[in-house]
This record gives C-alpha cells, structure tokens and sequence, in this order.
C-alpha cells in the first residue's frame, strides 16, 4: 500500500519538504486518556521546515459540541431512576463503558483549551514562529486510485521573513502506508512515537 505526496517549495529561496508526509496518528496524552491531535500543512521559522507538521488547536466551541454530546448519549443510557439505571448497565455495560471513557476524553480536550491560550507550535521543534497554510488544497484531495498527481499549484502561503510563496509540486513518487502512533504532551511536545 502507498499513497502519492508532493512537495512545497518556497519560489524565492527554494526552501522545500514533502506536503504530508509519512501518515501518523497523533493523541495528547493527558491523565492517560489519548486525546487526538490533528495537524496541518504549514512553514516553521524555528526549523526551517515546510509540511504537515504543524499543531490544529481546532476551536473551543467544536469541542464543547462535541462534550455535550458525548453527554447527552451518556445520559441516555442513565436517565438516574436507580432500578432503570441498574438494569440498562447491566444490558449496555460495554457501551456506557466506551461512553464514559468519550466523555472523559472530550472533559480532557476542553481542559486543553483552558490550559494553551497560546498558538499551535511546530510538532517537530515546539516554536510557534510558524505560518500555516489557511485553505485545503483541491489538487491535493486525491485518492488511492491516482497513481500520482504531478500538477503543480500556487498556495496563499508565504514564507515568513523571506516573502517568497510556496507552490505546490506534485512528486513522481508514492509514500508507502507505515503508520506511526505519536503521543505529545499538552503542550505539543514529543513524548514518544511507536510503529502501529
Ligand atoms: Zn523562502
Ligand atoms: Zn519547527
């Protein structure tokens, strides 16, 4: 299995790296719960790096959303009439454990927002001298089925300090699938990564 890639390359100097990269699932991990994170395509200053290594803090209302609804499954399933309550845990024990277990992942994400009132930083170097690509890229939403794309696009973003814009080139070559999992802390640091 493999998938294409492409890379940025900055117009004016040149800087460049691959748009995605190996493919990785990436958790907090946060009183040992894992808490996904997501990144995004982007430039940092503090390594010099162009590509998808770039924190998603996501938004505060998205997460709260998705805690009310975590609870409201929940709560479903215990309506608090003690013999009612008694009889679904008995029936449904495993899913209102995979709920609880929602719940508490989704108080954790609302407590990382509480915590990090500063900007995503670099998942690579943890700087937040970094500019991140805005819009997604339609050339790039391929599927497994292109062998490769080898167009070549202009992106809003620019390189900071430097001013030149980065295009997108499509790569004559395909990424194999290995999966990394990686953990960070909340703070975006690299605890430690594993083969999946
Ligand atoms: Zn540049
Ligand atoms: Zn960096």
């Amino acid at each position: 299995m493999s998938r294409p890639d492409g890379s940025l390359v900055c117009d004016r100097c040149g800087l460049q790296g691959l748009a995605y990269g190996a493919p990785t699932r990436n958790y907090y991990l946060i009183d040992d719960l894992k808490v996904p994170l997501s990144r995004r395509i982007g430039v940092c200053m503090g390594c010099n790096t162009v590509g998808r290594e770039i924190e998603r803090l996501g938004s505060r209302g998205k997460a709260i959303d998705d805690w009310m609804q975590a609870r409201r499954r929940l709560d479903r399933l215990q309506p608090g009439i003690p013999g009612i309550d008694l009889l679904l845990r008995l029936l449904f024990r495993h899913k209102i454990r995979r709920l609880e277990r929602e719940l508490l992942t989704q108080e954790a994400r609302l407590n990382l927002f509480e915590r990090r009132h500063d900007d995503a930083c670099c998942l690579k170097c943890g700087s937040r001298d970094v500019a991140v690509l805005q819009e997604a890229l339609p050339a790039l939403a391929f599927t497994d089925d292109f062998l490769f794309y080898q167009g070549e696009e202009t992106t809003s973003l620019f390189h900071p300090g430097c001013g030149g814009r980065f295009i997108y080139r499509g790569a004559d070559f395909r990424l194999p699938y290995i999966y990394m999992e990686r953990h960070f802390s909340p703070d975006g640091v690299l605890i430690h990564e594993q083969r999946i």
